[in-house]
């Protein structure tokens, strides 16, 4: 869907596959311009990159857990892009 009309970014799947390092700063900076290039385009990728600073930060707080929803949100969300991409 999103990755058909933005065709000249990544994908939603590039960008997923991406996003923890993006996050991390460890892509080179011409991933890191395509992922951000992506997530200025979808709402999707971007909720998901809010999820993963979630799971960052909860990572971070020794006390906090990662709240298994979040988790699933993100495998749930990832195996509906799998699946959107493979039906294109
Ligand atoms: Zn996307």
């Amino acid at each position: 869907m999103f990755g058909k009309i933005f065709s000249r970014n990544y994908s939603c799947s590039d960008t997923l596959e991406h996003l923890q390092s993006y996050l991390d700063g460890e892509t080179d900076s011409k991933t890191a311009r395509k992922v951000a290039a992506h997530l200025a385009d979808c709402p999707n990728c971007t909720d998901e990159l809010s999820l993963y600073q979630q799971i960052k930060v909860s990572l971070r707080a020794p006390k906090v857990e990662v709240d298994p929803q979040v988790l699933q949100a993100l495998n749930d969300f990832g195996r509906r892009v799998a699946q959107s991409d493979a039906q294109s």
